[in-house]
């Protein structure tokens, strides 16, 4: 008979979990291996928001193996390496983000791109290679193979800087990827929320004129006036949208809802790209009429690999770039979720996990 998350490993720890796809959270006992020869224990002091987390714990894509903790955008402490960690040691802050782990030597891994193995193993909901499941950073600690921790520069804070493990390295790496990188060119962020406005501002570091594409003006006078961007643009103002068309080379679309493509793609330029990072739960209708006509791509991109990672992580380091963030506390995390399900986050909820999570 299967083991009960509480005992089929050694160490016990407390977090909080959703049981059903009612999707609530709430204290949650269970356990995590030992640390082995190339694992990284790592002692959680934040942990990042993500709308994946919701999707998740919702079971938007029908593949939730409750009993769920989420959380992938995680910073701590090294509390114990293995005989074998070279990278780390005891005391060292460090992240966690997406990917826990893969099978090392395939192709994919053989060239940084651990997020593309076919046995990458996800930081939450989903099982690790002893066949026991992983749960995610609204937890204690973490225990990770050395190969998928990484080193948390120096100046980049705890709290504003854990988002970027997984909304700074999804938008970092298709921009780097697909050439969307050079400076004086146009790029649209679509969904001004924890990956757009993390986009807004590594768009700006490289040099990029940046226009958010918004459901509403809510907020457009943040954008401009507090995250950099150049304009702001509503989808639902058909006038402004006319006058767009055919204006952007680049746009990253980062909408969690199913929405329509038509008008983005009309936005782009000839041999303009739009990278989907979003993750609707359901497909989406992809024209072909302005693909055709305009040379334009549609592509996606999953996270990023650990290497690129570390490199998005210095470079936001060297750009001072953080995400804009609301502390919450562990037990706030339940009506945090219902105002991320409306787009109402300024702009990423970090959960402050060391000083509010406490085993009842
Ligand atoms: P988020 O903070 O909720 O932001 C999503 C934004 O999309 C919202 O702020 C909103 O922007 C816009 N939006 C939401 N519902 C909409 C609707 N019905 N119509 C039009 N626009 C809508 O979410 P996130 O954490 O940035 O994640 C965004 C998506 O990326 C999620 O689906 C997530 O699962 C996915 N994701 C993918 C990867 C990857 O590797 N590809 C990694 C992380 C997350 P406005 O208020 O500006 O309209
Ligand atoms: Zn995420």
């Amino acid at each position: 008979m299967a083991k009960s998350p509480e005992t089929e490993h050694p160490n016990k720890v407390f977090g909080w979990g959703a049981r059903d796809k009612s999707g609530v959270l709430s204290p949650f006992h269970f356990s995590r291996r030992d640390n082995g020869e190339n694992d990284v224990t790592v002692k959680i002091l934040f942990c990042g928001v993500c709308h994946t987390d919701l999707h998740t714990i919702k079971n938007d894509w029908g593949y939730t193996y409750y009993p769920v903790v989420p959380g992938h955008e995680i910073v701590g402490i090294a509390t114990k390496v293995g005989k074998n960690v070279t990278k780390f040691k005891e005391g060292d802050r460090v992240g966690v983000g997406v990917i826990a782990g893969s099978c090392q030597s395939c192709e994919s891994c053989d060239q940084d791109l651990e997020n593309y193995c076919p046995q990458m193993s996800f930081t939450y909901n989903a099982i690790a290679s002893d066949g026991t499941k992983n749960y995610g950073g609204y937890s204690e600690n973490i225990v990770v193979d050395q190969r998928f921790v990484l080193r948390f520069p120096e100046n980049l804070p705890s709290d504003s800087g854990a988002p970027l493990l997984c909304a700074g390295i999804t938008v970092y790496s298709p921009m780097k990827y697909y050439g969307m990188t050079e400076a004086g060119k146009h790029l649209g962020v679509a969904g001004l929320g924890g990956l757009g406005h993390v986009a807004v501002k590594i768009g700006k570091a490289f040099g990029l004129k940046v226009t958010v594409i918004s459901s509403s003006s809510k907020k457009e006078e943040e954008a401009i006036n507090h995250l950099g961007a150049d304009s702001f643009l509503v989808t639902t103002d058909p006038q402004k949208m006319k006058a767009a068309i055919g204006t952007m080379d680049y746009i990253i679309d980062t909408i969690s809802a199913v929405h329509a493509l038509y008008p983005l793609l009309g936005l782009l330029k000839v041999n303009g790209k739009l990278i989907a990072l979003g993750l609707p739960e359901k497909p989406l209708e992809l024209p072909m009429f302005p693909l055709v006509l305009g040379r334009k791509m549609v592509g996606g991109s999953d996270v990023g690999g650990l290497k690129e990672t570390q490199e998005m992580l210095d470079f936001c380091a060297k750009h001072n770039i953080t995400a804009d963030i609301e502390l919450i506390k562990m037990d706030e995390i339940n009506s945090a979720m219902e105002r991320l399900a409306k787009s109402d986050v300024r702009y990423r909820f970090v959960i402050d996990v060391a000083n509010s999570l406490s085993p009842p």
